[in-house]
């Protein structure tokens, strides 16, 4: 047993759903909530902020040594100190986190903090590669899939609220862009863990997919 609790881990493509349930989740279990796309996103930022487009490894792995991300007491991401979470909703940014995320060094970087934060379990960690490589030991391995066409609409919501209006089109291709690059890279692609249970959010209402997930917890914790 770890000190404070079980790992829960969440993975799936883009726009799943995996932020909502895991924020949930973590929220109704007492847990912490690691957002590792965020990290990803945040390095990019970084990257961007230097005016380098991420072509130039040297320079890449100076960033790297450099970067300074952390999370604020109340779960925000932080670069240097700075609550940065409106800046990383931003298409462009997510696809430079994807290129980047191709990258060994930034993976070994990024995947040694998570590992750091999650150890003591009592946390729900998201991404794309947590039950395959970050904590493959994890208790309970979620993987979310959903509709391309939902995944599109929910994310054109989402930019929406924050102002902007998106296309869906160019919303959807963005996203089977960025999915394909993710599953293709070498390194830790995105694929279900063989004993992650996957749950197909499009027919799901936000509740439906957060209870499902609380009921496959509370049975592990239950036996753990
Ligand atoms: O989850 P989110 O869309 O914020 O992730 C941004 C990008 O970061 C993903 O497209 C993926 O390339 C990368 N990522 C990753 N491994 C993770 C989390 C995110 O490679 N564990």
């Amino acid at each position: 047993m770890r000190k404070n609790g079980i790992i829960i881990a969440i993975d799936g493509p883009t726009a799943s759903g995996k932020s909502t349930t895991a924020k949930r989740v973590a929220e109704r279990l007492g847990f912490l909530h690691l957002n590792t796309g965020a990290m990803y996103r945040a390095f990019a930022l970084l990257v961007r902020r230097r005016d380098h487009r991420g072509h130039d490894l040297e320079r890449v792995h100076k960033l790297l040594e450099e970067a300074d991300i952390s999370f604020s007491p109340t779960g925000n991401i932080q670069l240097d100190g700075i609550n940065v979470s409106r800046e990383l909703q931003e298409p462009d940014i997510a696809l430079l986190a994807s290129e980047l995320s191709t990258n060994p060094e930034v993976r070994a970087k990024l995947v040694e903090k998570q590992r750091e934060i999650g150890k003591n379990g009592g946390v729900v960690l998201e991404g794309r590669d947590i039950g395959t490589v970050v904590f493959p030991d994890a208790e309970l391995k979620i993987f979310l899939v959903a509709d391309p066409a939902i995944r599109a609409e929910r994310r054109q919501l989402e930019m929406e609220k924050l102002g902007t209006h998106i296309p869906l089109e160019e919303l959807r291709q963005q996203l089977e862009e960025r999915d394909k690059r993710d599953r293709e890279r070498a390194i830790s692609p995105l694929r279900k863990a063989a004993d992650a249970i996957e749950v197909d959010t499009t027919n799901l209402t936000i509740d439906g997919q957060v209870e499902r997930v609380l009921e496959l917890a509370k049975q592990i914790m239950a036996v753990t």
